[in-house]
Parts: C-alpha cells; sequence; structure tokens
C-alpha cells in the first residue's frame, strides 16, 4: 500500500473521529490521564466503532475495519497519535507505540457472514474478523491479571535505547503473556539484552468464559442423541468486560476469533470485544385447539387450566390420573424465565410415589416443554466443580453443574433415593439458600487467599421418592401426624425445602389399566383415543406464550393468599409447632400467579389463589399433618373430568372449597388485613 493511500485512511479515520465523536472522548480521556501522578509504559483509549458508518466516510477503510481489524487499530493508533500530540491533549507520551487502541465494536452488518454457528467446522477458517457468536455459559474462570503494555529498556547504557520509549510492547488479540513480556528479546540496535522497566508496567483484568452453542442443551435433556457431539470454545474478556457473564446464563457476543499459541498447541478461542445478553427464539403463539378451548372455558376461570392439565402427557398416563401433578408440572413449567433481569419464582416439585417408572418418564416428557430443561446425571456434578484453567493463567476454573446449566428452567433430580446422605444434604442447603457456594483453596490456585464465591441459583427442581421400595423403612409411619405421607428415606426438612410435595398413590388395579391404556397407545400410535387433541408441540407453545406473559396480583387474592398464611402460620405453630417460613407465602404468590399465566390470563383472580391455597394446604399437610381446613384427598381435582358435567361438578366444589378457606381464614386469622399491611 503506498504511502499516498495509507494518508487517505488516516484522513478517512480523522473524519471518522470527528464525526462519531471520538475525538472529543480521546480529549476526555487524556485529561484523565493527565490528572494521573504517575507515568506508565501505554495508554489505552477506547475507540466506538459502527462498522457501517465508517462505510458512509470511507469504503477502503470500512472494509480494512472488518476484515482486517489489526490493520485498522493500527491507522487509528497513528491517527490519534498525531491528534494527542498536534493538540497538545497528554505531554506523557512520546512515542506512538505508547498508545494502545481498542476498536469497540457498536454493530456489524446484519449479513450472515457475520455470525459464527459455534456448531459449524472448520471453524479455524474464520480469524481475526469480527463475529457473533452466541451461546450458553458453561465455565469461567476468576478475574486475574494480564500485562496491557511494558517498557523494555536497552541493557548497553550507551546505546540509543538505553532510555526513552521506543520499545513498548502491546497486548494484542490472541496474544500470550509469553509473547509480551519475557526476558529474551535483543536491541534493534545494538543486539544487547533488553530488560523490562517494571516500574511503567500496565496491568489489565482478565477473565475465560467458556461458551457452548444453545443446541447442546439438547443433549442434557435426557434424550438419546449419541452421535452428536459439541465443543466449547473459550472466550477472553478482557478489562471492563470482565465479570459480564453470568455462569448458566446465554448471550451474543460481538468477538474477534483468534489462535493462540501456546507451545506445543495451538487453540483457536475468541477475543470478546462486545456482551449482549441474548435468548434464543422460540415460538409465542397459541395453537388453534388451545385457543378454541379458551373460548369454550370463558366462563370458568379454573376450566381451561383443568382440561389442559387432564390431557396431558397422555401417552405416558391415562387421563384422569395424576392430574394434580400434572396441573403442578404445567405450573412450575409456565413459572420459568431466563431473562436474568427477571426475578426467577421457583416452583420446586417433590413426588412421592410408589410408581417410579411411569412417573419418572412423565417428568421426562414434561422437562421436554421447559425452554431449558436438564436431567440430573450421578455421573455429573449436581452444582459446581473447579478445574485449573489451562490457558495459562492456571487459576481456578468454574464449571457449571446440572443446577447451574439449568438456570432460568427446570433442573429434574430423579430418585431422591438413589443420593447418599451428604448429596441430600447438600441438596437442602441449596434449595434453602438458593445459591451455589463453591470453595477455592488458595494453595491450589495460586491465590494469596481461600476463597468463597457463591452463585444465585434462578431454577425450579422436580425430584421423586420411591415410596414402594422397600429398603428404606420410614421411621414416620408410628408417631405421624393424620395425612402426613410416608418419606422413605427423606428427612421432613429436605422435603419442606422442596415447596410443592405432592402424593401420587397407585393401587391395584389401576397398574392393570396402565398396561392397557400403553397397549392401546402403541396398537393405535397415538391416534386419538379421547376427546382431547392438543400435541407435544401445542403444549410447548403454551408454555411458551404463558411464560412471557406478565401478570398482577388482584387485591382479592392477595387477601386470600395473606389470609391463608396467617391463619395457616398461627394454627400450626399453636397445634403442631412447625414454622410456616416466608418461603410459603412466595409459593404461594409463584402458585397463584402461575395458574393465571397458564390460564392465558394477566389478572391474578381469587379463583387462582384458591388453586394455589388446595395444592400448598395438600403439601403441607402430607408434611405435617391436616389442619381444621379439611379438604379432599385431591383437593383441586375433587372429582373425575370425564365430560363437561363433571366440570361444571368440579367448579361448584371449587366454590364450595373456596367458601371454607374464606372460614378458615375469618376463623383463624382474623382481621388478617390489618397483618397485611403491617408486614
Ligand atoms: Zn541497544
Amino acid at each position: 500500500m503506498s504511502s499516498f493511500d495509507i494518508l487517505s485512511l488516516k484522513e478517512a479515520a480523522l473524519v471518522y473521529l470527528d464525526r462519531s465523536g471520538g475525538l472529543e472522548e480521546l480529549c476526555e480521556a487524556c485529561r484523565v490521564y493527565e490528572g494521573q501522578q504517575q507515568d506508565e509504559a501505554v495508554y489505552t483509549f477506547c475507540i466506538s466503532i459502527n462498522p457501517t458508518d465508517v462505510i458512509e466516510v470511507d469504503s477502503e477503510l470500512g472494509d480494512i475495519v472488518l476484515h482486517d481489524p489489526l490493520k485498522a487499530t493500527k491507522v487509528f493508533q497513528s491517527v490519534c497519535y498525531l491528534a494527542i500530540k498536534t493538540l497538545e491533549l497528554l505531554d506523557k507520551i512520546h512515542t506512538e507505540s505508547q498508545i494502545n487502541i481498542i476498536l469497540k465494536f457498536t454493530h456489524l452488518p446484519p449479513f450472515p457472514e457475520y455470525t459464527l454457528d459455534l456448531c459449524a467446522f472448520p471453524r479455524a477458517n474464520v480469524l481475526l474478523k469480527p463475529v457473533f457468536v452466541e451461546g450458553l455459559v458453561i465455565a469461567l474462570t476468576r478475574v486475574t491479571k494480564y500485562t496491557q503494555g511494558a517498557r523494555f529498556l536497552c541493557m548497553n547504557e550507551d546505546c540509543t535505547c538505553s532510555s526513552g520509549y521506543q520499545n513498548i510492547r502491546v497486548h494484542t488479540p490472541g496474544a500470550t503473556e509469553f509473547a509480551t513480556v519475557r526476558n529474551d528479546f535483543s536491541c534493534k540496535v545494538c543486539n544487547s539484552q533488553m530488560k523490562e522497566d517494571m516500574k511503567l508496567r500496565v496491568l489489565g483484568d482478565k477473565q475465560l468464559v467458556k461458551l457452548i452453542p444453545y443446541q447442546a442443551l439438547d443433549l442434557l435433556r435426557g434424550h438419546q442423541k449419541a452421535s452428536l457431539k459439541y465443543q466449547s470454545v473459550t472466550l477472553f474478556l478482557r478489562d471492563e468486560l470482565c465479570n459480564s457473564m453470568g455462569i448458566g446464563q446465554t448471550y451474543k457476543v460481538l468477538g474477534i476469533p483468534a489462535h493462540v499459541h501456546q507451545w506445543p498447541h495451538v487453540t483457536w478461542s475468541i477475543e470478546a470485544n462486545n456482551i449482549q445478553p441474548w435468548e434464543p427464539e422460540c415460538s409465542s403463539k397459541v395453537s388453534a385447539t388451545f385457543l378454541e378451548l379458551l373460548r369454550n372455558t370463558v366462563g370458568s376461570p379454573w376450566r381451561f387450566s383443568a382440561i389442559a392439565a387432564h390431557c396431558f402427557g397422555l401417552e405416558i398416563a391415562p387421563p384422569g390420573f395424576y392430574n394434580s401433578l400434572k396441573l403442578c408440572l404445567l405450573l412450575s413449567l409456565v413459572q420459568t424465565a431466563t431473562d436474568s433481569k427477571e426475578m426467577f419464582h421457583s416452583l420446586d416439585i417433590l413426588v412421592c410415589n410408589n410408581e417410579s417408572l411411569i412417573l419418572d418418564r412423565l417428568l421426562t416428557y414434561s422437562l421436554s416443554l421447559a425452554q431449558r430443561g436438564i436431567r440430573h446425571q450421578s455421573s455429573t456434578e449436581m452444582f459446581a466443580s473447579l478445574s485449573r484453567d489451562e490457558h495459562g493463567a492456571g487459576t481456578a476454573n468454574i464449571h457449571a453443574g446440572s443446577a447451574l446449566l439449568a438456570t432460568g428452567g427446570i433442573c429434574m433430580l430423579g430418585d431422591l433415593g438413589c443420593y447418599k446422605k451428604d448429596k441430600l444434604e447438600a441438596i437442602q442447603t441449596v434449595l434453602e439458600g438458593r445459591t451455589v457456594s463453591v470453595f477455592i483453596p488458595a494453595k491450589k490456585y495460586g491465590e494469596d487467599v481461600d476463597q468463597q464465591l457463591s452463585f444465585p441459583l434462578h431454577c425450579s427442581f422436580w425430584a421423586l421418592i420411591d415410596i414402594a421400595d422397600h429398603s428404606h423403612r420410614s421411621n414416620r409411619t408410628e408417631c405421624a401426624a393424620l395425612g402426613t405421607a410416608d418419606l422413605g428415606p427423606i428427612q421432613i426438612k429436605l422435603a419442606d425445602a422442596f415447596g410443592l410435595l405432592l402424593q401420587c398413590r397407585d393401587v391395584g388395579a389401576t397398574g392393570l389399566f396402565h398396561t392397557t391404556h400403553i397397549l392401546q397407545q402403541a396398537v393405535q400410535s397415538g391416534a386419538g383415543l379421547y376427546s382431547c387433541t392438543f400435541s407435544t408441540q401445542d403444549y410447548q407453545e403454551l408454555v411458551a406464550q404463558a411464560r412471557l406473559l406478565q401478570v398482577e396480583l388482584s387485591s382479592g387474592a392477595e387477601k386470600i393468599i395473606h389470609g391463608y398464611y396467617m391463619a395457616s402460620r398461627r394454627l400450626r405453630t399453636q397445634s403442631q409447632g412447625v414454622k410456616m417460613s416466608v418461603g410459603s407465602i412466595k409459593l404461594l404468590i409463584s402458585l397463584a400467579e402461575a395458574h393465571c399465566k397458564l390460564s392465558l390470563r394477566t389478572q391474578v383472580l381469587e379463583e387462582d389463589a384458591v388453586i394455589a391455597v388446595l395444592l400448598c394446604e395438600s403439601s403441607v399437610s402430607l408434611k405435617h399433618g391436616t389442619s381444621p381446613l379439611v379438604l379432599p384427598p385431591d383437593a383441586a381435582f375433587p372429582c373425575d373430568m370425564s365430560d363437561v358435567d363433571s366440570l361444571h361438578r368440579r367448579d361448584l366444589i371449587l366454590d364450595q372449597l373456596h367458601q371454607d378457606i374464606l372460614r378458615f381464614i375469618y376463623a383463624y386469622a382474623p382481621g388478617a388485613d390489618s397483618y397485611i399491611t403491617e408486614e
């Protein structure tokens, strides 16, 4: 490239800086440096770049920015040096090499070649060109230091390089620490050894993050797709980008791929430039069949969700079975949010049963409807594990376990009977605290002091206890209060930590009924045996749409929830010595909101609160015994649901239960309204 071409590029860069406000930012940054006492080897300036705007100023410069960002950086480095010298912005800068320019891309052109699919191979063809990648953070390191820039001096005192700022080394994308600072550089003038001037070294922050393609999560749902393998990619986050990514979260990263040479290996990694939270798109329309159901059930706030639950998972369990569980699974699915800004209202479910095989299948099937669903495998870590970082820093690398991978979704733990005592205790601690703690021993990871890190947990847990397994003989049965469930090997505290406890008992002839149902399904290959005709996709779309709804609590619903909570707390503390935690009020609100969302409404009605109270009271009774609020065994589904008449009958019974709840509140929490305002 001729010197004339370079001159015109620099001119274009100056015009762009002037138009985009970059020059003003440069002046501001210089003023900040001017105020600092200490001199440094290099001074870093960030320049915001919108390639489209650059192209408008000069197409050639725009092309270089998009396809050779290192060269573009050089151009802007010269221009900034000239500006600083001409305008006398910063006396401390003596040579151009003291200027470290970081081009911050604000946008990329909206064309496919600027998006890199992490599943596509070979990736290595894309080098040093800014691209978008999308993925999920599965591991990250602690923040460590790296050398942004350093000054080297010739050890020969007579040489001109023994002072001044001729020999400055600056970190470039993809370079290792070894490339920036080491002790075997020789002087270009006299060939003597060079020595770093340690006083002037500039350090920056660095963090390594492992990203996987979002599709890889499908493998963790428990589906069998043995032929697929996914590869993670390492991102380098530097300086102000450190700590901007959370484990288990999804992001769209604008980055520059680079080869990192670390003899004898060369790894392909990405230098992050701009990081945005991102959520994979999902269909948000409700199928025509559910819309029709919505129209037909408009008269009752209970019917839509009841039929949706009744017809759910018919491939696995015949209609009429496990209706409460199916409803709770749908409520839990609806109450998930991957958006990290939103509050996560968890809805954990523990099912005690003597029919683990079918229920395990029902839970696995439901998990496939979750936006994010992880089935925990005993061979993997449940919360978090540590390893040493392999990219030179040697610091602790924290890997997400199943619960963190399930961020914003559901983590299915399976049968709790399969876990050892210490694991069950760990589950209880995590459920109670809603955080995952990681202990980093200083000695092992080159730190000065031991560290305890904690990560917030945003997922709901589903688990089973098989009480048919006679190897766990419960000691609860002898002295248990009326109405409690046999929890097998599970401590009551752990059951308490799960929000909802459900009992699914299967007796005698139903086993045969199941067999008949499954055989019929097999023979007729899923043809509609019953009048319910909602496909798995219909449910997927219903859940996806419902979880996006923003709902609002009506005052009627709030009164029932608070009143029931106050009454129940007073009563159970007095008679059973059970402390109803604040967690139960969160659970009640979460259930009522979820029922409202599942019914595709946005205002939480008293009727939603009634369902929440019925589910919650049943759960507390299974844990601690019944209360004067006497409920039928399957309170949310007190009668069969075979036809329209039975739906009407159910509405009448629920209306009656609604009155019972109100009476219960007036009897045991008179003036609950005033408590509400107090708390
Ligand atoms: Zn020299």
